[in-house]
């Protein structure tokens, strides 16, 4: 730098005002708060990257960033899943005794804006994660509580 070489200026303290408290409190919020919008990837089940404009995307994960907790983000992830009990064309009690423990697949989606009406949009799980910028753990921590407790109050 070729201000090294410059006689230093010994009145001009260097203004460092630290809050600590204020960034202790910024870094809880950007730990909440630092989930990127995933890469598009190629999906065959639902073509879940086709089915949002990244503006859409971007617009969602602003919206979850935003939120204050990770509580507060966790039960608006538990509002997008839902568990679905693997429906029986013909109920067979008899083999229900023996059969394993009930299968149950959760179904995601994702909500936006689409002239001004909220539109729910079915996306698989990996499209679910890379949405919010979250790991499948955390949908799985979300997904045995879903399980204890039922349907989310929506
Ligand atoms: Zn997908």
């Amino acid at each position: 730098m070729a201000d090294e070489n410059d006689a230093p200026v010994l009145t001009d303290r260097p203004k460092k005002r630290k809050s600590v408290g204020r960034q202790r409190d910024l870094a809880k919020k950007a730990r909440v708060s630092n989930h990127v919008l995933g890469e598009d990837y190629s999906c065959s089940r639902f073509q879940c990257f086709q089915g949002t404009t990244h503006e859409e995307g971007e617009a969602l994960i602003n919206a979850f960033n935003a939120l204050e907790s990770k509580d507060s983000q966790d039960s608006f992830l538990s509002s997008l899943i839902k568990v679905e009990s693997v429906a029986r064309r013909r109920p067979r009690p008899e083999l229900e005794d023996r059969a394993k423990p009930k299968h149950r697949s959760y179904a995601f989606h994702i909500k936006v804006q689409r002239e001004g009406v909220a539109k729910a949009v079915p996306v698989c799980l990996k499209r679910f994660c890379a949405m919010f910028g979250i790991t499948h753990r955390r949908v799985r921590t979300i997904q045995t509580a879903l399980k204890k407790t039922g349907e989310p109050k929506v």
